[in-house]
């Protein structure tokens, strides 16, 4: 029997990867987390948290490496809070995604992939799994600009991320240059005092557009024309150039007033076919190479013939409305967020798309009404936040009774649950794709097709 005590060195067999990518091991039946240790290998940890029935272990040494071992391309990957898995072999990275999609599958949605035939594909990963970020946003402390390490607000000072553009890292450098040169301060959230609170760097990958934002505490910006002068000379792409005040005492980065101080108020990317305008405020996914990848799959799983009604719910911008638009008699998207709703209109009509109509609001709440409107849907797709779909709006889709289901997550044991749930109401999964949208960290995309079952049960 093993004595768990707090403070004290255990050897430890690390025997899976959790959600996060941390190794779990077991002590008797206390269960261990250890960021950075791998399955398969034999670790010393210090015991620094316990509870009740687990605990967190700091990694002392490894004594037995896991032949997936890799050595991490970053200068501060032990410091920052940004990568999880820099440390295993892309290969093992996309098929412990898949993997833990597959236990979710099972664990959570009670589902039987064998008897059902349901069909878990291997995780489509990236060709280059590095520089893969078009945003990146940077906190600006005491001496240093770059990430927050894990779990705090002290700013690690960073030369280069190697998954973001390379345009941030000359971002990085062009700001330390100008802040010592002439002695601007950097706001500082404990005290409420100070200028430059964050800086924001997004790179449209198709057209090749930069856009960089400068996150203020007021509306001051002394020496802007010095740092103008450097970020058009030495930027690529170089389109757009915005300071963004934010008076607030809050962790959100960005406020609502936008000054354009060179350039355009907004950059253009393209998604497939589409044009999108791009301000600091609105939303644009971050990989922008399996975004449309993972909404060619959508398309694929959606198997439009072009008269079909098409329901987005979640839908953002509209990004993926759009998609279904080209193929579709009518699409719905409908969305939350009222900025996303006048963006995603925006989108439509910067598209000559006419088929897509866009409503404010919870999806639980307004597809139920497009319905006693009359509105009736074919195929439905659902791209959810992390805590999935309510089962109200579950419910709602299954009464309509649509041929068709796609389900986009980011969290495969949201997904499982409601998978479980649309089982019950006459809905079979039939494929299920994981993409691999964020490479190094723990999160995985998952997209599932779902047919309606010819007998209800
Ligand atoms: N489909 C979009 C965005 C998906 S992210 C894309 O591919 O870009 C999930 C979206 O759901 C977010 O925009 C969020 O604002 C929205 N959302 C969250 N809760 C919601 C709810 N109850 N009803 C409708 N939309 C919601």
């Amino acid at each position: 029997m093993i004595n768990i005590e707090k403070n004290k060195d255990y050897i430890i067999d690390i025997t899976a990867l959790g959600v996060n990518g941390e190794g779990i091991g077991k002590l008797n039946n206390f269960t261990v987390f250890v960021n950075g240790a791998l399955e398969g290998e034999k670790v010393e940890i210090k015991l620094i948290k316990v509870n009740k029935s687990y605990g967190f272990g700091k990694l002392l040494k490894i004594i037995e490496a896991s032949p997936y071992r890799v050595e991490s391309k970053c200068a501060i990957y032990n410091k920052c809070g940004g990568c999880s898995l820099q440390h295993l072999l892309y290969d093992e990275q996309i098929k412990y995604k898949k993997k833990k999609v597959i236990d979710c599958l099972i664990r959570i949605g009670k589902l039987n992939l064998k008897s059902e035939g349901i069909i878990v594909h291997d995780t489509i990963g990236m060709d280059i799994p590095y520089r893969y970020r078009n945003k990146v946003q940077l906190p600006v402390g005491d001496k240093a600009i770059g990430f927050y390490s894990a779990g705090s607000h002290n700013v690690i000072d960073v030369k280069e991320c190697i998954i973001q553009h390379e345009a941030g890292d000359k971002v990085i450098h062009i700001f330390k240059e100008w802040i010592k040169k002439y002695n601007i301060s950097h706001y500082d959230e404990k005290k409420g005092t100070g200028l430059i609170r964050h800086i924001m760097v997004r790179k449209a990958f198709k057209t090749g557009e930069t856009m960089v934002v400068i996150v203020t505490s007021s509306n001051k910006l002394p020496f802007a024309k010095e740092l103008i002068e450097e970020l058009t000379l030495n930027i690529d792409g170089i389109a757009s150039i915005v300071q963004n005040i934010n008076t607030k005492n809050t962790n959100v980065v960005l406020g609502s007033e936008c000054k354009t101080l060179w350039g355009k108020a907004t950059i253009i990317d393209t998604i497939g076919e589409f044009k999108f305008n791009i301000s600091p405020l609105s939303f644009f996914q971050v990989n922008p190479i399996q975004t449309e990848i993972l909404y060619n799959k959508v398309l694929e799983y959606a198997k439009l013939q072009g008269d079909e009604v098409v329901f987005d719910a979640y839908c953002g911008t509209g990004t993926i409305s759009l998609f279904l638009s080209k193929r579709a008699k009518e699409v719905y998207g409908v969305e939350i967020i009222a900025e996303a709703i006048e963006n995603a209109k925006e989108n439509a009509l910067q598209n000559d798309v006419e088929n897509a109509h866009f409503y404010t609001g919870e999806a639980e709440k307004v597809i139920p009404k497009l319905i006693s409107e009359g509105k009736k849907a074919d195929v439905v797709v659902v791209d959810p936040p992390r805590k999935g779909c309510e089962k109200s709006l579950l419910e709602a889709i299954a009464k309509m009774s649509p041929q068709r289901i796609v389900y986009v997550s980011c969290d495969p044991a949201t997904l499982a649950r409601d998978l479980g749930i649309l089982e019950e109401l006459s809905y079979r999964t039939v494929e299920v794709q994981p993409v691999d949208m964020f490479p190094m960290t723990g999160h995985v995309e998952v997209v599932t097709l779902l047919t309606r079952r010819e007998t209800t049960k």
